[in-house]
C-alpha cells in the first residue's frame, strides 16, 4: 500500500463573498497557485483541494469539475502539473523533481540560468575560485 498522493494533497478554501475584495485571479498566480480554472464567483464561495507538483513545486487547485486526467510522472510516481506533463513529453526532457533542482541550486554548485522556469530548470554550474 502507498499513498505516495498523500503528502501533496492540500486544502484551499477560495472566499469570495467580500465582493470584489475577494481572491483574484491575479493573487492566485503570486501564491504560485496555477490556474486550474476553478469556478469561483465573486460572492461566493468554494473549497478545492489542491495537489502540489513534484516537479516545478507548483500548486495546482483542484477543478472539481474537471474531467480530464491528471498526470503521475512514472519517473518519481507523483502527481505533476499540466505544464511540467506536457514538458516531459519532451525527447530531450531531464527528469528532475523539484527536490532535486532545491539541492542542486543549494549546493551552491549550480544555479538556475535566468529565463528559466522550474517547469523547464536549466541549470548552470557556478564557476568558483580557479577558473580563469
Ligand atoms: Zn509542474
Ligand atoms: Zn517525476
Amino acid at each position: 500500500m502507498s499513498n505516495t498522493m498523500g503528502k501533496q494533497l492540500g486544502h484551499v478554501l477560495l472566499d469570495q463573498t467580500g465582493g470584489d475584495g475577494g481572491i483574484s485571479e491575479e493573487l492566485l498566480h503570486r501564491q504560485g497557485i496555477l490556474d486550474d480554472s476553478v469556478p469561483v464567483r465573486p460572492g461566493s464561495k468554494a473549497e478545492a483541494d489542491t495537489l502540489s507538483c513534484n516537479h516545478c513545486g507548483g500548486v495546482v487547485v483542484l477543478n472539481p469539475l474537471r474531467k480530464r486526467p491528471r498526470t503521475m510522472c512514472h519517473l518519481c510516481m507523483r502527481y505533476i502539473c499540466d505544464l511540467c506533463a506536457s514538458r516531459a513529453k519532451d525527447t530531450d526532457y531531464l527528469h528532475r523533481t523539484i527536490k532535486d533542482v532545491m539541492e542542486m541550486v543549494s549546493s551552491g554548485k549550480w544555479a538556475l540560468a535566468g529565463g528559466s522556469s522550474l517547469v523547464n530548470p536549466i541549470l548552470v554550474p557556478v564557476q568558483t575560485g580557479s577558473f580563469k
